[in-house]
Formats: structure tokens, C-alpha cells, sequence
């Protein structure tokens, strides 16, 4: 898969916050933990997890506020400074990775969950495809990951060869 010609738009709802993804996402999550549901008053965030040196601003620049986590690890909303609207998150104080809200793209179903997470909190009324892997809670990315996403991921986080949990 090449990153060389994918470019995908998306933004917050006022229009201030607008931004172009220049390469396919390393992979998406579908996080149903109580933490996501809050933050969204909904029942799931999907994210798209990719570097932040490919995501381009168009117009205006996102605002960071920290959230407190179930975890403790560090979380960080970046939001329309206008109208609030959120539109990707750090997490764990990985500085070089953002996780982007799908919904805010133009086009949301052209970027589907690879995975569903924590779905021990999943509500009851959502029925996932049988075909999408999904974990009662976190994962194993090494097992899961496409190998160029992971070698992306390590290449972003300066990792070595052997890659770590993030
Ligand atoms: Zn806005
Ligand atoms: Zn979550």
C-alpha cells in the first residue's frame, strides 16, 4: 500500500478546523471503554492512528485540553478552539502519533474499525461484525498490525526493530 497519493479531509463542525490526512491511517479503533463513551456522550470513539507529520491544518489550529483517564496515562483532546468540536486526542504523551475522530472526516465510512476495543463495556445493543477482530479489553498490536503500519508506528515513535506497546 502506497502513502504516496492518499489524501482524505476532514473537520470540526464550525468550519474554524480543517484539516487533510496525506497518508492512509495506520490502522482504526473502535473503542468502546467507559473513558470513550464519556468523552463523547456516546457509545464508542472511533480513531484513526496516524503520525502527526501527515496530518496537514488547512484552517486554524486545534487546542489541547487533558482529560482524566481510567488508566492514568496521560490524554490529551485537541478541539476546535470555536466550537469545541474534538477532533483528534494524544495519547500516553506520545507526541508523535495522533488519534483522529473519524466522524470528523468528510468521507467517515471510507475508514471502517479494524479493530473493536474494550469491549467489555461494550452497550448491549450494539452488534459487532463477526468478521472485525475484537477484544474484550486492549490487544496485541504486533499480532494484529499490517507490518508497514507497524514499522511506520516504530519509525514515528523511534523505536528499535522490536516495537513496544503504545
Ligand atoms: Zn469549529
Ligand atoms: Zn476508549
Amino acid at each position: 500500500m502506497s502513502a504516496g497519493n492518499f489524501s482524505m479531509e476532514g473537520g470540526c463542525t464550525c468550519g474554524g478546523v480543517r484539516y487533510r490526512l496525506n497518508s492512509r491511517p495506520m490502522f482504526v479503533h473502535c473503542c468502546h471503554c467507559r473513558d470513550c463513551q464519556r468523552q463523547t456522550g456516546t457509545a464508542f470513539v472511533l480513531n484513526a492512528i496516524i503520525e502527526i507529520d501527515r496530518i496537514a491544518t488547512l484552517t486554524g489550529e486545534p487546542v489541547s485540553i487533558g482529560v482524566p483517564t481510567d488508566s492514568g496515562r496521560p490524554h490529551r483532546i485537541f478541539r476546535c478552539p470555536t466550537c469545541q468540536c474534538a477532533v483528534w486526542s494524544e495519547y500516553g504523551g506520545l507526541a508523535a502519533l495522533r488519534f483522529v475522530r473519524v466522524g470528523t472526516m468528510d468521507d467517515p465510512a471510507a475508514l471502517p474499525p479494524d479493530v473493536h476495543i474494550y469491549t467489555r463495556s461494550k452497550l448491549p445493543w450494539v452488534t459487532l461484525p463477526a468478521a472485525t477482530p475484537a477484544f474484550e479489553a486492549y490487544y496485541d498490536s504486533r499480532k494484529l498490525w499490517p507490518a508497514e503500519s507497524l514499522e511506520r508506528r516504530r519509525a514515528a515513535l523511534g523505536q528499535p526493530t522490536s516495537g513496544g506497546q503504545s
